[in-house]
């Protein structure tokens, strides 16, 4: 569960094109970075997975069913925001199986699996806690638990660790990585940080103006650049 492909994607707001034929195969498991410069659609790209928005050419398919025009809710991915918007009056419990609830999962499935989820995100002390009393990674932690206990077929993170300080970010990339391999789930994170990048990825995705300039591993790219974009952007000597 969890392999995703584009093919041919293209996505236009208006008459500005903004994603130009994009064919990308992810499998099932892997770890993906779309990195790029500011502008060049990481976001969109992200978004046009997640069905929050609407393909205007192409497929994307999600374990070989073709998910292009479905809404997000049918697509089985968690989206990851920047902004971990909590509810501020719930426990760390609570606002971990709201999603269930409000799918109508009975009461024992849920609190079964937030013990779970807890456990995989060392919040298991923290249940009992409402949000302001935690630190932000603990915060981001349950942003993540909530969707983890949904069971997607992917993560998709949009520049996730953006709003955090120096130290916190290290922090994260670590808990991201470990979490990654704990879950063995498919994971697309959108970063402009190559450092991010390099460490995070098992298969970088490089972009520039809506088109993909290379794919691959933090290695291939740093040792074999397509060009001088890559080399530059990746920060390799060529
Ligand atoms: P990135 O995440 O790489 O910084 P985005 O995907 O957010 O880039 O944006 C890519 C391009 O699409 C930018 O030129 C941006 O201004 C434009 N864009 C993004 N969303 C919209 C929208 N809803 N309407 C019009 N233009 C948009
Ligand atoms: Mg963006």
């Amino acid at each position: 569960m969890g392999a995703i492909q584009l093919e041919k994607v293209e996505k236009w707001f208006g008459d500005l094109q903004v994603i130009k034929g994009v064919d990308l195969t992810i499998d099932d498991g892997e770890f993906v970075i779309f990195v790029g410069p500011s502008g060049c659609g990481k976001s969109t790209l992200l978004r046009l997975v997640s069905g929050l928005e609407e393909t205007s050419r192409g497929a994307i398919r999600i374990d070989e069913r073709d998910v292009t025009g479905e809404p997000p809710s049918g697509r089985g991915l968690a989206m990851v925001f920047q902004s971990y918007a909590l509810y501020p009056h719930m426990s760390v419990r609570d606002n971990m199986g709201f999603g269930l609830k409000t799918a109508g999962a009975p009461k024992a499935e849920i609190a079964e699996k937030v013990e779970a989820a807890s456990k995989v995100l060392k919040l298991d002390d923290y249940l009992d806690r409402r949000p302001k009393a935690l630190s932000g990674g603990q915060r981001q932690r349950v942003a993540i638990g909530r969707s983890i206990v949904r069971e997607p077929s992917a993560f998709l993170f949009d520049e996730p660790l953006s709003n955090l300080d120096a130290a916190l970010r290290v922090d994260m990339r670590f808990e991201i990585a470990k979490l990654h391999q704990t879950l063995k789930a498919t994971m697309i994170y959108v970063t402009h940080d190559q450092v991010e990048a390099m460490t995070l990825a098992d298969k970088i995705v490089v972009l520039q103006a809506g088109k993909i300039e290379q794919v691959g591993s933090p290695r291939a790219l740093y040792e074999r650049p397509d060009n001088l974009f890559v080399a530059q952007f990746i920060g390799s000597p060529k």
